[in-house]
């Protein structure tokens, strides 16, 4: 029996891989020329370079992300940071938020916060006693809170303004590309109780020290060679097919009908509605509630070295996170490389790139001046407008599970029922548990 995976982005592509190394037959279908979906790296003509289409980071609490890397051998070209760290500038002052070697881990961090001067002290009292309460809370306590959104939910436990802006929102616009005044206090709790508090690793970053492509379309595709799976490439499936709720193949762009009981879509929400037959769209309209925003990343290369952290967070500022791409790729070029990864990127989605040239080198030069004395060589600007799906109120009700109602079709991705916003992490998690419910439904028969 030959299982169909639809679309190679990270979800499609640990189904197959996971599938390969049972030795079950699969054959992975991508619309595009490449894999990796929506983490990819490409050739930029402006630049000359290869480039990331956005910056990715992850943290140590991404286990079956990083379980998957281990597994199609590009764990290495990952760079794990040895502990938490955080350079952070607000209104000239740098300080850093940052865990120690305590013993007691949990003491290390409670440090981490009590140092951080961002905050007045009270602020940070009251921001221990909050983190603490999130500590405590269990599913079913911060599951109810999923129509509330996450600011309400921070002021009504003491959170004053300036925390929400030096600390939460450091962590939850990148992590949840929005607003946290737009996003579920249920997936907001949930995100610093498993990335923040609950073990000593997991708020560490990890952050790719090769393209993304190399990391992971390439990687997991050496991995499936010489396998029971099959790729194929640059072929859009226009429709799966269903005859008496129940699947019985797909139909590509050119009208070839490939048959199969087991069909899994691992297509975001936005586009899962353009392959089911009309008949069988009401089972899916749900996807539809589920939006999408935009992440914008800017690229400047400079003559000279001017920037030696890795990353940096800056407050107040349209620059949010800047990284250090030079640095972190171990490059031994001379010029440096700077990526400014700009989150919930409304405003900069149709800003043209003369004008945001203007506005970033001008605050790079005003918050380093260092780099005023290095000539700007390149610029580039990838906008990504369906980035990841926003987790706004009511998100947790509305993620579909992986079965569905049609015998025999799956869906999986980042956006599919998990406690995770949309990361790497949910789209393996999605994968995972798209294999258990086959096994379940189709056991020995695979
Ligand atoms: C700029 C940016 C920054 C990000 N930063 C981070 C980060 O720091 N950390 C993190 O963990 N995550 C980050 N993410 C999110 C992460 O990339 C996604 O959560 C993840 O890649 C989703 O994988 P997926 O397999 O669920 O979906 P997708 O990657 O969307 O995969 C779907 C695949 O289906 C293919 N497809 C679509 N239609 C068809 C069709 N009809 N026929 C065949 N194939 C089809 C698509 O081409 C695609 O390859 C970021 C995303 C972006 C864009």
């Amino acid at each position: 029996m030959k299982i169909i995976i639809i679309g190679g982005g990270v979800s499609g592509l640990a189904i197959s891989c996971k599938l390969a190394k049972e030795k079950i037959d699969n054959l992975l279908i991508e619309k595009r020329p490449f894999l990796g979906g929506r983490a990819y790296s490409f050739f930029d003509n402006d630049s000359k370079e290869e480039i990331d289409n956005g910056q990715h980071v992850i943290v140590g609490a991404c286990k079956e992300f990083i379980h998957f890397l281990s597994e199609i051998n590009s764990i290495e070209k990952i760079s794990f940071e040895k502990k938490l760290r955080i350079p952070v500038l607000n209104k000239n002052k740098l300080v850093n938020l940052q865990s120690h070697n305590f013993p007691i881990k949990i003491i290390g961090k409670v440090f981490s916060i009590l140092q951080y001067r961002h905050l007045k002290v009270r602020e940070r009292m009251s921001l221990l006693k909050t983190l603490y309460k999130i500590s405590k809370m269990k599913p079913k306590d911060f599951k109810e809170l999923d129509n509330e959104n996450f600011y309400d939910w921070l002021k009504n436990n003491n959170q004053s303004k300036n925390t929400i802006d030096c600390f939460w929102e450091l962590f939850a616009i990148p992590a949840l590309n929005d607003e946290i005044k737009n996003v579920s206090a249920s997936i907001g709790i949930r995100l610093f109780q498993v990335a923040f508090i609950e073990s000593d690793i997991n708020a560490n970053f990890a952050i790719p020290n090769v393209g993304l492509t190399k990391l992971l379309g390439d990687s997991a595709e050496n991995f499936l060679k010489n396998t029971n799976t099959k790729i194929i490439k640059n072929q859009e499936i226009k429709s799966i097919v269903v005859k008496n709720d129940k699947i019985s193949g797909v139909i590509t762009k050119d009208d070839r009908k490939i048959k199969s009981d087991i069909v899994i879509s691992t297509l975001p929400p936005n586009q899962i509605l353009d392959i089911v037959p009309k008949n069988y769209q009401s089972y899916f309209k749900k996807s539809k509630e589920i939006n999408m925003a935009p992440i914008v990343g800017i690229h400047l290369w400079f003559e000279k070295y001017f920037f030696d952290e890795k990353f940096m967070v800056v407050l107040g500022s349209p620059i949010q996170w800047i990284f250090n791409d030079s640095k972190i790729k171990n490059s031994n070029s001379s010029f440096q490389h700077i990526v400014i990864s700009l989150s919930n990127a409304w405003e900069w989605k149709n800003k043209p790139k003369k004008v945001m040239k203007e506005i970033f080198l001008s605050e790079i030069n005003k918050l380093f001046p260092k780099s005023k004395k290095s000539k700007l060589i390149n610029f580039s600007v990838i906008k990504m407008f369906n980035a990841t799906f926003r987790c706004q109120p009511g998100i947790q009700k509305i993620r579909p599970k992986n079965r569905t109602k049609i015998k025999g079709l799956y869906i999986s991705g980042d956006w599919v029922e998990s406690e995770w916003p949309s990361t790497m992490e949910a789209a393996v998690i999605s994968a995972k548990n798209t294999i258990l419910d086959i096994k379940r439904d189709f056991g020995n028969k695979l």
